[in-house]
Parts: C-alpha cells; structure tokens; sequence
C-alpha cells in the first residue's frame, strides 16, 4: 500500500514508513495513493460477513502484496475484538455503539488495530520505539490500552491539565509499564503542537525513532471505516443512509469518507460539532477559519483546528481545481451542524425521556444534528455514532439527567489506582530535553 501527503502528490512512501512516521516531512497528511472499491459481492451481501470477517475483507484489499493473509488475520483477531451494535430508537434513526472497547471510546478501534500493524513491522526493527500522542480526553486512554505491555513500544501521553475528566485522567496516568504521561499546563491544541512540533524536528528525530497515534496516522483511520460497513449490514432498511459524526479532529468522518470511496452507499455525511465549528462554518460559508478552541461538555471534539480537515479537502479535490470546486464536493456530501452546551444537555434529557435511552453529550450533539437535518430532509435514515460511553462523562450525565449512571467495571476499578504523571508547561524546549534525557 502506497500513500503520498496532502502536500506533494509526488511525495510517495510505503505503509510502514507512514505508519511509523506518522507525519509526511512537508506538514501534509498521508493519504492512500488507491483506495480500492470492493466488490459488489461484498458490498450486497454484507449480512453474510461477520465483523471481524468484514474488517478482513477491507484489509486484505488494502494490504494486497503487502501484507500476508495470515498475518492480517492475527492483526484483526487481536484488535477488532468487541462488537459494534446498531441500537434503534425508531425506525429512522440509530445509534451505532462504538464504546465497548477497553477505553469505552470510538478510539479503541484504531488505537488497537494501529498497536497491532505497528507491532507487525516493529518485529523488522532493533531500535526501541517512542509513540507521541496528544489527548483531548479518549485518544490517550484508547492508545495506552492498545499498546499497554506491547514489546518494544514506548508511548507517552500529552493531556492538558484539568480538562480531561478525572477518570479519563485514570486511564491515562495508572497503567504504567511502558506508558508514560504528561501533564501539560495549557490545552489540547498546546498538546498536539508540542507533538507536531517534535516530529518536525530532524535534531530530535535523528536520537529517539518517534511515532505518532494521533488520528493523523493512517493507521487509525483504516480500521474506523470497518464499522461503517457493519453499521451498514445491520439496518434493515439501506435506502437514504446519512451517517451523523460527533466531530472534532475530523478522524473519524474522514474514516467514513474511505468507506464511501471503497463503495459503500452512504447517501449523506452529517459533520456534528460543538460551538467550536470550524468545519460547520466552512461547510457554510467556504472559509477555512481555525480559531483557537473553547472548552465544552462534549470535550473530546474541542478542537479548534480539525487535523483532518487537510484530507477531507485531499479527498473533494482533484488536481488543478481550485478551492470553489473543492467546496462544492465537499457541501454536497457533508452537512455540518453545531450546537452549544445548553442544546447539549437537553438532548441528553429528550434522548433519555423519550426513547429511554443514555445518551453521551458527543452522541447528543450528533442527535440534534440529524434531528436538524431532517427537517429538511424527511427521508432521511440516520445511524448516530454514540462515539464513547455515558459514563465517561460521569458528573455533567449525573447532574444533567439527576440520576446515578452505571460504569462498566472496567471503568469503575481505576478510580483507587494511583495518578502518575509529569507536569510541564507548553514551551517546547524542556518538553524536548525530558524526552533526550528519559528516553536517549
Ligand atoms: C475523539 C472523539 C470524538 C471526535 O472524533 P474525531 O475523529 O477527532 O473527529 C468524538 N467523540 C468522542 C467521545 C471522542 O473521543
């Protein structure tokens, strides 16, 4: 599998180098060079696939050559391990549950499957390995449960301090092995600029081999188209099939653009944010206009310059077009909604009253915008992603629907292990010389 950056077509490099690189030297993102389409026989019959047969499928024509069968059997045996189930609240809109994994977030997927595709190419290699990921809240606890104890990977966390809830903090500083945290006085984007920062810098890069687990790396993407798919095989009715996306770097609607393009008939794409709607306003207006970001309760999507955009834009373009014709691919097949806090929590309150059913802020705000969208579309039939578990957001659930919330135990057991982490500040220079001096 080839892929090239966003930056320079012509900048063209294998799949281990962009799995393990993360980032293309020019600052673009990589993108598959082919994206294949699969065949009708897959696509019509896929009630006949199981998922994790289903996630093969997709594989296999992506790592034709590349990688073998039995290998991508035991990659997908490792990392697509629990399911991802429809839940109709009626007959036209679905929520698709993504939070059964480890973390009870969307980001186990790809979080499992990129440890499980960069430990396969790691067993070729001598020199230890270093994952750099910033977190907004799930990312860090999906990447540290997938690569927890994996054999020559280090990884370590950058959060910014006191916006990540306090068990989502658990699950990033507790594990300990190789996982290491740190704690950044600053915000999520502070975060992922001291992580863009080291991977541009050659000086850093020619000590310690670093990676990234971002949603930037390909990686990640691959295995969030799967559910798409599997989503898709469960609805009854598959006509005028508009997918709804709780939004933030833009990972995971990109994922299901990939879908789309290997053939799956989604009729519409619905980008759903928070107020920081960087994509909605484009979308609207046709200006890219990244702010810096504001917190939130859906915090997970406070985003305030999506990374993604850049291959959402990659993928409406075609060579010598301007931005207008890019624009207009992109409007027809996305439509973007944001909502505010207070719109947040009262859906929260009519999911629960009215179908009886929990709802995380992220999925609300996915709800109020397909609720929106059918306004003026009738027809249409919605599959929500309930992106990660209620009671990860366990305080704002509880005061908003004024009852207890159940946590899986899984969640429930981190609360007596003991927080380690390191704090340190956004300037890049001492965040550099903690990582020669820890990891050199
Ligand atoms: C990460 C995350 C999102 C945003 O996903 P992107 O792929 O970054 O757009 C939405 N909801 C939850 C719960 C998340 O953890």
């Amino acid at each position: 599998m080839k892929l090239y950056s966003t930056n320079n077509i012509n900048n063209i490099v294998e799949l281990k180098e962009a799995v393990f690189k993360g980032l293309p030297e020019d600052n673009g993102l990589y993108m598959p060079v082919n994206i294949p389409v699969l065949p009708d026989a897959f696509i019509n019959n896929l009630n006949s696939f199981s998922f994790s047969e289903i996630a093969f499928e997709i594989t296999k024509n992506l790592f034709k050559g590349y990688i073998s069968e039995e290998d991508i059997t035991s990659i997908i045996e490792n990392s697509i391990t629990f399911p991802a189930p429809i839940v109709s609240l009626s007959k036209d809109t679905h929520i698709l549950e993504l939070f059964h994994g480890p973390s009870l977030a969307f980001k186990d997927f790809g979080a499992r499957f990129m440890a499980q595709l960069m430990s396969h190419f790691n067993k070729e290699e001598t020199k230890e390995l270093v994952i750099l990921v910033a977190t907004s809240g799930d990312t860090g606890g999906a990447v540290a449960a997938g690569f927890y104890k994996t054999p020559g990977i280090k990884v370590i966390i950058l959060y910014p301090s006191g916006k990540v809830s306090p068990l989502q903090e658990k699950q990033l500083t507790t594990l300990g092995h190789n996982i290491s945290a740190l704690e950044v006085d600053g915000t999520f984007d502070d975060c992922q600029a001291l992580v863009k920062k080291a991977f541009l810098d050659q000086e850093l890069r020619s000590q310690i081999r670093i990676s990234s687990a971002n949603s930037i790396n390909i990686s990640r993407l691959i295995p969030q188209s799967f559910y798409y798919f599997e989503a898709f095989k469960q609805l009854e009715n598959k006509e005028n099939v508009s997918f709804v996306i709780p939004s933030g770097n833009f990972g995971n609607l990109t994922a299901g653009l990939f879908a789309h393009k290997m053939g799956l008939p989604v009729h519409q794409f619905i980008a759903a944010t928070n107020l920081n709607n960087i994509v909605p306003s484009y979308l609207n207006s046709g200006e890219y206009n990244p702010k810096p970001s504001v917190r939130t309760i859906s915090n997970a999507m406070d985003v305030g310059n999506p990374s993604n955009f850049a291959r959402m834009k990659d993928i409406f373009s075609q060579a010598l077009t301007d931005d207008g014709f890019t624009w207009n691919n992109m409007k027809t097949m996305i439509k973007g909604f944001s909502f505010d806090d207070a719109q947040t929590k009262e859906a929260v309150k009519e999911v629960y009253e009215t179908y009886n059913y929990t709802i995380d802020p992220h999925g609300a705000i996915g709800y109020l915008a397909f609720k929106e969208y059918k306004k003026s579309n009738p027809n249409a039939n919605g599959v929500i992603l309930e992106t990660a578990h209620p009671s990860k957001f366990l305080a704002d659930m509880e005061s908003i629907l004024n009852k207890k919330i159940d946590i899986p135990e899984r969640l429930a057991k981190l609360s007596n292990e003991t927080k380690i982490a390191n704090f340190i500040n956004t300037e890049y220079d001492p965040f550099k010389k903690l990582l020669l001096d820890k990891y050199c």
